[in-house]
């Protein structure tokens, strides 16, 4: 209960709506793929990156990227990053 309100108080300080759209802040982005199960509107896409070094052994070298024509500025991709990679930016 107590971690339920602390959660929508966080979601309520987090702009959205029409005039938000998500951003990916890349550095922090492990490919993970939580964002485009909950995006609703199809509005974010992962792609493939080169390796940050050669010598480190990742399974994984993607990141997302929000299209942006799609994105309706829900928030959800931002609740659901566990590395709190997405922020949500003025359109
Ligand atoms: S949920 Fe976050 S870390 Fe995972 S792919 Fe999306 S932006 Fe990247
Ligand atoms: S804010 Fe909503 S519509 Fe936009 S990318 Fe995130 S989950 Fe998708």
């Amino acid at each position: 209960m107590m971690l339920d309100s602390m959660r929508a108080e966080e979601e309520a300080k987090i702009k959205g709506g029409e005039d938000a759209v998500a951003w990916v802040k890349k550095e922090l982005c492990i490919g993970c793929d939580q964002c485009t199960i909950v995006c609703d509107d199809d509005a974010i896409e992962l792609y493939d990156t080169p390796l940050a070094s050669p010598i480190m052994e990742v399974e994984v070298n993607r990141k997302a990227r929000i299209l942006r024509d799609e994105c309706t500025g829900c928030k959800l991709c931002v609740l659901g990053c566990p590395t709190d990679a997405i922020i949500m930016i003025d359109r």
